[in-house]
């Protein structure tokens, strides 16, 4: 894998206008590993690292790729956007955060010159779905084009989508063989949810999904993920959780989306979820472990709905 000198990689992409763009913290990379450059959340989100330095003096990746090297080569071969979690070597840093990547391609000879890395920050995600909520529609439409068109979130909602939590999960499988830091996986699934619909209208049951969004991701911590699977179901992934810590946190998700009044055309609606979980094992694979949760939320809802069951 050749070098490319950091000041080369601005003869070829505009990095600034990249990464002003960019709400998240945001480097971009040299396909040797070198920092070029950051955005201004990203100084504050890693306040010791410097252009021109390796990333991996600072951090490790710990997803499937192994090691950093690695993800840059895989960067290179694959388009879109790919998860992984990296683990920072000091301890100013934080500890382990979610990121994805994605590699840029030269404007001039539309060969891979660089990879862009963006840290997963709940908080940014949040504001940019408070900006969908707005009543500006210019603002509303600039964000959820924004959603369309990163291809991990789901424009509805804000959480992540199915695509990612695919990805997301193989990595995870990768990483509990790996370094037995393992977790919990959930499924969540709105109750008698076709009802809201037949009675209030599909624009009602679209309020009543992103509400329900809303509740399922503010409990969560910066290391989990929440993403909308499809429709009116939701999954979940506690980062090094364990099943009891996990069932009282899928209890008190529960009660908040009992409790939680959903305004439509002056009337206030109210829905319950049925949540599924279960730990995952070393021997698991993306489909054994979805296949037990989901296994879990069938219980619930044959057993009354409105209540969190484990497998
Ligand atoms: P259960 O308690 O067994 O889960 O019953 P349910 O009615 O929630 O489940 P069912 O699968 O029968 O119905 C889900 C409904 O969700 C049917 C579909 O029309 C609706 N739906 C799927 N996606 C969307 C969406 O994006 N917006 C809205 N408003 N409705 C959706
Ligand atoms: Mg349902
Ligand atoms: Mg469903």
């Amino acid at each position: 894998m050749s070098a490319e000198p950091v000041s080369l990689i601005d003869k070829h992409i505009s990095t600034d206008v990249i990464l002003s763009s960019i709400k998240n913290p945001a480097l971009v990379l040299s396909l040797s590993g070198k920092i070029a450059r950051l955005n201004r959340r990203c100084r504050q989100f890693l306040p010791n690292v410097r252009e021109g330095r390796l990333l991996g003096e600072y951090c490790e990746e710990a997803g499937v790729f192994g090691s950093l090297r690695q993800m840059i080569r895989h960067a290179r071969s694959a388009s879109g956007l790919h998860p992984c979690r990296l683990q920072a070597k000091h301890t100013e840093a934080p500890g382990s955060w979610l990121g994805f990547f994605s590699v840029l391609c030269s404007q001039i000879t539309q060969k891979p010159i660089a990879i862009l890395l963006e840290v997963d920050d709940h908080k940014v995600e949040r504001e940019n779905r408070l900006l969908a909520l707005d009543h500006d529609a210019d603002k509303r439409l600039t964000a959820l084009r924004q959603f369309h068109q990163d291809g991990i979130h789901d424009p509805l909602t804000g959480l992540k989508n199915r695509r990612y939590m695919d990805s997301f999960l193989k990595m995870e499988c990768d990483l509990i063989k790996r370094q037995s830091v393992g977790g919990t996986l959930v499924v969540v699934d709105i109750d008698h949810f076709k009802r809201v619909n037949d009675i209030y209208g599909h624009n009602a049951g679209d309020k009543v999904i992103s509400a329900v969004a809303n509740r399922l991701e503010k409990r969560l911590r910066d290391s989990d993920v929440a993403c909308r699977w499809g429709g009116e179901e939701f999954v979940l992934f506690l980062h090094n959780t364990s099943g009891h810590r996990a069932f009282s946190t899928c209890e008190e998700l529960r009660t908040l989306i009992q409790q939680h009044q959903v305004e439509f055309e002056s009337r206030s609606l109210s829905v319950t979820a049925s949540f599924g979980i279960t730990s995952m094992q070393t021997e698991d694979s993306p489909q054994s472990v979805f296949a037990r949760a989901d296994k879990a939320l069938y219980q619930a809802k044959t057993m009354g709905r409105n209540q969190v069951q484990v497998v």
